[in-house]
């Protein structure tokens, strides 16, 4: 877990210095600042998904990835406490033993996705570029607005200051799925977040496979996703599905057929197709 007291602490040392310079580098440790925040939620997950599951970098974007997909308090504010007690085989609800004396564990700060994003995004506009001139005779500033800049790097580090006061983090709770993937690692999914027709990668960082998710019921089925390719001798070779879709313009992927040795080359083309 990130010390977000220390970044905070770094934050203040620049501010007190107070030239525009160490103001633009307040906003840059700021805006550090929140990657790291949102990007240690994703850690904290990342045995629920896969770094390739993710559609966007910013650092907002993946944590409502995670809220969508692993997590839905992924950027809630929670506390996790639990009994000296035992619970009578779990037939009385914990809540409901009068006496049970609660030990708190810790706590997992909330923040908005939406509001640290829109930070992270004014940060960078106002301390973190250099102002393009608009004519010949325009200047162009050492930094930008030295007063705007410290204002907004106070600003967040307000926002830094409540998320510091979490002691933990937790990648949630809730009934679990699995399935083995075909390089042997064991992956796991939050069924309630699951839907028909999603395709999940598995969590091997090395690993190329992925599975296209079906429910039934309350059943779910992984199917691996396979290219199948024809071989001269009528064998058929498979590729994961996500090495071919990933293969750039240009590039070839040799593969070998297991039963005839025949070897071949894969590549994307464009292809023209009449309409008429
Ligand atoms: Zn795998
Ligand atoms: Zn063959």
């Amino acid at each position: 877990m990130i010390d977000v007291k220390k970044i905070i602490e770094t934050i203040e040392e620049l501010l007190a210095d107070g030239s525009p310079q160490s103001s633009t580098y307040a906003a840059l440790e700021c805006r550090l600042a929140i990657e790291k925040v949102c990007y240690d939620r994703l850690r904290t997950a990342h045995d629920y998904i896969s770094q390739h599951d993710l559609v966007r970098y910013r650092p907002h974007d993946v944590v409502k990835t995670l809220i969508a997909e692993v997590d839905e308090n992924a950027a809630s504010g929670l506390t996790l406490s639990m009994t000296r007690q035992p619970s009578d085989a779990y037939a009385t609800p914990l809540e409901e033993i009068p006496d049970a004396e609660w030990i708190q564990i810790g706590t997992q700060a909330g923040f908005d996705p939406r509001k640290l994003g829109s930070y992270w995004q004014s940060l960078s506009n106002l301390a973190l570029h250099a102002r393009v001139p608009k004519s010949k005779d325009d200047d162009i500033p050492a930094y930008g607005d030295a007063e705007k800049i410290r204002r907004h790097v106070v600003e967040v580090v307000a926002e830094l200051r409540k998320i510091a006061t979490g002691t933990m983090l937790t990648s949630g709770l809730g009934e679990e799925v699995s399935f083995e993937c075909a390089c042997g690692r064991l992956n796991r999914r939050r069924s309630k977040l699951l839907r028909s027709g999603q395709i999940v990668s598995c969590v091997g960082v090395d690993c190329k496979e992925s599975y296209s998710v079906s429910t039934e019921s309350t059943d779910f089925y992984f199917t691996r996703r396979l290219l199948g390719i024809p071989c001269q001798c009528g064998a058929r070779m498979e590729v994961p599905a996500r090495i071919a879709e990933n293969l750039k313009r240009h590039e070839t992927l040799n593969i070998e057929c297991l039963d005839c040795s025949e070897r071949m080359q894969l590549t994307w083309r464009l292809a023209r197709t009449s309409l008429t």
